[in-house]
């Protein structure tokens, strides 16, 4: 048994998940001509409220389609110092929109109303990069699965409004954080002008994201998508995991955020963990006291068939996610008791 809790982007796809993807009916989505696709970008739309959407192959094209739209060269957005469009992307920020990142000390991953207000150059000053556009992360990845309260961030909207900025939710997993806030996803449909949503994550899908926006953002997004080389031909077997994904994943969510709480208590417990951060949805984030070594860790898991791995700074992570069965947490959570 191969316990891998390194990420929940881990995970294949299920014998009835492959199934489904392969009964697909499809089409040449270049001609927008693939029903399945078709199928999943209205009802991604329509579970945020939103009027359109768009298959990419990953959450980073879809991502940085955003960022394109938003945006001209030389404009400046604002970011948590954490956000994967930052650290995670390979500079896409820069190599595709010629926009630098104002980065901000949050919490967690989250940054407040009154830090993005404070960060926004003086339109005037011709000297500053000119601020266009805010990205927000929901959950935070590196912040540890951190989520966002609805009140902080419809005053972040306010104060885009205010200043003429327009506001981007990378949501790769907004799925989790839905679940475990009990949030609607209409509310956050009305607050951001685009949105970005992982079926590969939490989901358990092999390949998606879908970029959500009014009309005439998507049809300008999908001319990004096709610079980008994002076009894709008979896309709707991947559309059908996806889809699968809606249908039968987002309850199981509940399961990841249970096994992560549990983790990190019998973490807690332990005299050779220093610090184990809060659990919110599925990513667990723990420090080792000074005396221990992070690599020496990591490989005796190894050696017990547990792989998880260092996200720097000295921190430690684990995810869990739908591959991570009850039988594979029963024995993560003895072993780590033991240790
Ligand atoms: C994984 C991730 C992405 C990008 O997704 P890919 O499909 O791997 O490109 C974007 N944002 C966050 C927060 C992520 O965790």
């Amino acid at each position: 048994m191969q316990i891998n809790l390194v990420s929940d982007t881990v995970t294949k796809p299920s014998y009835e998940m492959l199934q489904y993807m392969f009964n697909a009916d499809v089409g040449d989505d270049v001609y927008k001509e693939d029903p399945t696709v078709n199928e999943l970008e209205d009802r991604v739309a329509a579970i945020f409220g939103m009027e359109a959407g768009l298959f990419f192959p990953s959450g980073t094209m879809a991502n940085q389609t955003a960022i394109k739209l938003h945006t001209q060269p030389s404009d400046q957005l604002i970011a948590d110092k954490f956000a994967h469009i930052f650290h995670f992307e390979a500079g896409g920020v820069s190599f595709n929109s010629g926009v630098s990142c104002r980065l901000i000390e949050g919490k967690r991953g989250m940054i407040t109303a009154e830090q993005v207000s404070a960060e926004i150059n003086d339109p005037d000053f011709f000297h500053s990069p000119k601020t266009s556009l805010v990205c927000l992360e929901n959950t935070t990845n590196l912040g540890g699965g951190a989520c966002y309260e609805m009140e902080e961030l419809e005053k972040i909207k306010e104060v885009c409004d205010e200043h003429g900025l327009k506001l981007h939710l990378d949501g790769a997993r907004i799925w989790n954080a839905l679940v475990a806030k009990r949030q609607n996803p209409k509310d956050f449909g009305k607050l951001f002008d685009t949105i970005s949503v992982c079926f590969s994550k939490g989901l358990g899908a092999p390949v998606g994201s879908v970029l959500l926006g009014d009309k005439e953002t998507i049809k300008r997004a999908l001319r990004i998508r096709k610079v980008l080389g994002g076009a894709m031909r008979q896309s709707g077997y991947l559309a059908a995991g996806a889809l699968y994904a809606l249908e039968n994943n987002i309850k199981l969510l509940t399961e990841d955020h249970r096994r992560a709480k549990e983790l990190a208590n019998v973490l807690k417990k332990k005299e050779w963990v220093a610090a184990v951060e809060p659990v919110e949805t599925n990513i667990l984030i723990f420090s080792l006291i000074p005396e221990y070594s992070d690599s020496v860790f990591i490989e005796k898991l190894k050696q017990k068939n547990i792989s998880i791995n260092a996200i720097g700074n000295r921190k430690l992570r684990m995810v869990t996610h739908l591959d991570y069965r009850e039988v594979m947490h029963t024995y993560v959570l003895e072993t780590l008791a033991k240790m």
